[in-house]
């Protein structure tokens, strides 16, 4: 799954992970967390989600990281946003307001402005990378975040043998053994969606569950 595939899709219009909404479970989940006011939040592998400008609306400052520059380019256009931009190693930045999106490769992200986030969504981010590649990614971008940083992280979870991904699904056992390290997910809510999900049912997926974790860094 390299940044071709993504790139493509984007171009193709086959973003259908795109909500047009904010993500119900953001809402619920986000305030109890406590993320101190003002904090810098990390949204990794941002897409144009609806998720970012609904925190920016929370006072925090947003950080989303995307390395397709047409998802980026559409986000600011569809918010009628004119961001001022520069280039930096991560990518080139996009700035309005209290957003900042950097359109490049997540795994560029320096350690310096991961230290920064004291708050992070991983919504459809994890799940978006196939296996071999997970380690290394949490590995980079938790591995990074300041201790005591807090956020959601937002799977699926299915039989993987009964359709392809992504999003790929992420089972709690997997989650538990990416994240014993340095950083705790801890399981607030799993529901079944199945009914919910029209390309999981035409695919014949028997059984879809989506979970929500709190994670905090350092404990
Ligand atoms: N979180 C978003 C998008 C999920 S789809 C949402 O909820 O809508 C995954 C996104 O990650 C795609 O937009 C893809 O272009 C982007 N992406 C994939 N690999 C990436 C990488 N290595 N670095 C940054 N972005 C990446």
């Amino acid at each position: 799954m390299d940044a071709e595939f993504w790139l493509g899709r984007w171009r193709e219009g086959r973003t259908h992970f795109h909500q047009p909404q904010v993500m119900p479970l953001l809402r619920k989940h986000w305030p109890a967390l406590e993320v101190p006011a003002g904090a810098r939040v990390l949204v990794p592998l941002c897409g144009k989600s609806l998720d970012m400008p609904w925190l920016a609306s929370q006072g925090f400052q947003v950080l989303g990281v995307e390395i397709s520059e047409l998802a980026v380019e559409q986000f600011f256009a569809e918010h009628g946003l004119q961001p001022a931009t520069h280039d930096s190693d991560q990518g080139r930045h996009y700035v309005a307001g209290n957003i900042e999106l950097i359109c490049g490769d997540i795994f560029k992200l320096s350690a310096q402005t991961l230290a920064g986030c004291q708050g992070v969504y991983d919504r459809a981010a994890l799940i978006a990378l196939p296996s071999g590649m997970r380690p290394a990614y949490v590995d980079h971008v938790y591995g990074h975040l300041p201790q005591g940083c807090k956020g959601l992280l937002i799977t699926l979870d299915y039989p993987q043998d009964e359709m392809n991904g992504p999003p790929f699904s992420v089972p709690d056992e997997e989650i538990r053994a990416l994240f014993s390290r340095r950083t705790s997910a801890s399981l607030l809510e799993r529901r079944d969606i199945l009914k919910e999900e029209d390309k999981f049912l035409r695919a014949g997926v028997q059984r879809l569950d989506t979970a929500v974790y709190k994670l905090e860094t350092g404990k």
